[in-house]
């Protein structure tokens, strides 16, 4: 039982290189966030020797009491959260989630309708090298040319014309709000399913800073890890207890076999924090932190720069830069930016005209800085260190010593050691 450094000393390595990395630059992928040090700590509990197939009460191993108490936990707590009658907190992750929502409510061969790739949605949304794209006949709506909206309209054009079994709302980058109640509609007048995939905005639902799908979904699916800010992972909810068992088994035994106990126990801890006032206010932080940079991202020195912001701001975490007039594609403004210590991912934008390892946009999310304490001050001024980094011929030295300024002022993880 030596300790790390000493078992392996290079892996060891990666862990003290990975706190600083995260300590001395900005973190502002969308679908990132710091876990506090009580969700660390579980993660890296006994928990994880422990082997606990089945549910609470219902496992085919013993020794599993207190692992149940637990799972029930995060249980109880995700649907109080999101006032849902029923939930799974046992998928690996938001894929593994999906995987089991579809086979739950799909058969292989039934038609899917979700939101094209290439405009925001994701790959398990009917991707065709993904299980969702293999498996289903998978046909997708895009947002409008000119507004760069989902607009329900075509929404319920693609749906009367393909019939779909499954109607999914829900994406990757997309900056506004989906009208779920509308889904809603469309998914009853076509006999579909409706499948909401909340992965992103989940802790802005959580908050009451976003409509929630729970009420208007047949099935909602989420990450813990963006938003929320709890260890990777995914969940499942429903209103409908005659899915519940459906559900069920589709995520054991479906999609896996032993459930990860540690971060089981780390979401419960994570849905708990999710209840309080203190995440209320970060998630508050979030959105407005978002607003001041596509408000400073569109101010005309950006634009003659041709930085420009899909839908002209947003409503969630995340804002789209569009760069299809900008010198830099997507690559060169991700490396930028990379470079005065602000990490980011290149994102195609609707009817991108580069190519997708190139692309001409960026996705840039607030949530982990608003978890490390950041408020419109600091927002602000890393909206005006962005919009600078992304004009010709910037000064990278003094860019990256403003982020240097920004870090120290907010220490991540404090006191932590790898
Ligand atoms: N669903 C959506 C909308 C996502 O954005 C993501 C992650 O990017 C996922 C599902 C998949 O989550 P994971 O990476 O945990 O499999």
């Amino acid at each position: 039982n030596q300790p790390l450094a000493e078992v392996d000393p290079e892996i060891a390595e990666v862990l003290e290189q990975e706190l600083n990395r995260q300590r001395t630059t900005l973190e502002m992928i969308a679908s990132e966030n710091f876990v506090p040090v009580s969700v660390l700590q579980s993660q890296g509990s006994v928990l994880t020797n422990k082997y606990a197939e089945g549910y609470p009460g219902r496992r085919y191993y013993g020794g599993c009491e207190f692992v149940d108490v637990a799972e029930n936990l995060a249980i109880a707590r995700a649907k109080s959260l999101f006032g849902a009658e029923y939930a799974n907190v046992q998928p690996h992750s938001g894929a593994t989630a999906n995987a089991a929502v579809l086979s739950a409510i799909a058969t292989p061969g039934d038609t899917i309708l979700g939101l094209e790739l290439a405009h925001g949605g994701h790959l398990t949304h009917g991707m065709k090298l993904n299980f969702s794209g293999k498996l289903y006949n998978a046909v997708s709506y895009g947002v409008d040319p000119e507004t760069f909206l989902v607009d329900m309209d075509v929404v319920r054009d693609k749906a009367r014309e393909h019939k779909p079994q499954v109607i999914i709302a829900g994406w990757s980058a997309y900056p506004r709000q989906l009208d779920f109640a509308a889904f809603r509609e469309i998914a009853d007048e076509v006999g579909a399913k409706l499948w909401v995939d909340m992965a992103h905005f989940a802790g802005l639902v959580a908050a009451g800073l976003h409509p929630n799908p729970v009420p208007h979904a047949d099935v909602v699916s989420s990450t813990v890890h963006k938003t929320i800010g709890g260890p990777r992972s995914g969940f499942i909810l429903s209103r409908d207890m005659e899915l519940a068992k459906k559900l069920n088994s589709n995520v054991f035994p479906g999609q896996q076999g032993g459930p990860l106990m540690h971060v089981i126990a780390a979401k419960a801890t994570a849905f708990k924090i999710a209840a309080s006032e203190e995440f209320k206010d970060r998630q508050a932080r979030t959105i407005r932190g978002a607003g001041i940079l596509a408000s400073r991202l569109v101010a005309d020195d950006s634009r003659a720069a041709g930085v420009d912001v899909l839908t002209g701001g947003t409503d969630v975490h995340l804002v789209l830069a569009d760069l299809r007039t900008s010198e830099l594609d997507g690559q060169q403004a991700e490396d930028r930016l990379h470079e005065v210590g602000i990490t980011v991912n290149r994102n195609a934008v609707p009817f991108d005209p580069r190519p997708p390892m190139v692309t001409s946009g960026l996705r840039i999310g607030t949530p982990a800085l608003a978890t490390r304490g950041f408020g419109d001050a600091e927002f602000t001024e890393v909206a005006d260190v962005i919009a600078l980094a992304l004009q010709a011929n910037p000064d990278v030295a003094a860019l990256r010593s403003r982020v240097t300024a920004l870090t120290d002022a907010f220490p991540l993880y404090p006191g932590l050691q790898q």
